[in-house]
């Protein structure tokens, strides 16, 4: 049995357990989806895997799914995270959207010199990494980070972590990602690239790695895609 619909779902998954369903998510499976009593639904909640669930009550506002047979063992993304600079609306939700189908363990969106933003809505982007992990089949959603100043992040890094610098001064020149194991990070900077003071601060980190990302200036979306693609086949779950 193969559920059209992908839910995730803030409760606890495991076999013969009830779920109960928000008021939302009711509407949705029963009002937009218009699933009956006998339906079945895959379920995430992005620690228990996937499970198939039937639906046992389906109400208006309410109804309860029961948990069958798990149809996924729960997994999770290589140790990287996204660091990006916020852009214009649609184009950040586009990076959250791409991160988690390309499998991140964190979303950290950073202020830069150069980052228009001042404030991000971070429970919108966390609920866009929710919906791209349903649309993507993923048993795992990254946690979406409050907006952190640039400064404070290096400030308090934790060193046994690397820093893939994507640093658009290298554009058509050798940067190229070291085949390191370990936790990593990915830092994209703004449309308006980094400043001199913050390409000199990474440079000079013993953590970070500038990388090129070949002899074309990419939007930071586009840049946020290659470069996780870049890790994935490198040091990733590509392999
Ligand atoms: N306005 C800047 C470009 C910023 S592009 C300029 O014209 O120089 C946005 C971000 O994408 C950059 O900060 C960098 O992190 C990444 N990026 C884009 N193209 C890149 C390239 N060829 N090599 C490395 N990083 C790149």
């Amino acid at each position: 049995m193969s559920a059209k619909v992908r839910l995730f779902v803030d409760q606890p998954l495991g076999a013969a357990q009830p779920v109960p369903l928000t008021r939302e998510q009711a509407h949705y499976l029963f009002g937009v989806m218009r699933l009956d009593v006998g339906a079945f639904v895959a379920l995430f909640n992005g620690t228990d895997g996937e499970w198939q669930a039937e639906v046992a009550e389906a109400g208006k506002r309410k109804g309860i799914l029961v948990c069958r047979t798990q149809s996924k063992p729960q997994s999770v993304p290589p140790d990287v995270w996204l660091l990006f600079a916020p852009i214009k609306k649609a184009r950040t939700d586009f990076i959250v959207e791409k991160a988690v189908e390309m499998g991140v363990r964190r979303i950290v969106p950073v202020q830069t010199a150069f980052t228009n933003s001042e404030r991000i809505r971070q429970d919108r982007l966390q609920a866009h990494a929710v919906e791209a992990a349903e649309q993507c089949g993923a048993t795992f959603v990254p946690e979406v980070g409050d907006l952190t100043k640039l400064d404070r992040l290096l400030t308090n890094w934790d060193s046994t972590r690397q820093i893939a610098f994507c640093d658009e001064s290298l554009v058509g020149e050798t940067g190229r990602l070291p085949d390191a194991p370990g936790p990593w990070a990915i830092l994209i900077g703004p449309e308006g690239g980094f400043s001199e003071a913050e390409r000199t601060r990474l440079r000079a980190l013993d953590h970070a790695t500038p990388i090129s990302l070949g002899p074309r200036i990419l939007r930071a979306d586009t840049a946020a895609v290659a470069a996780l693609t870049l890790w994935q086949t490198t040091l990733g779950d590509w392999a």
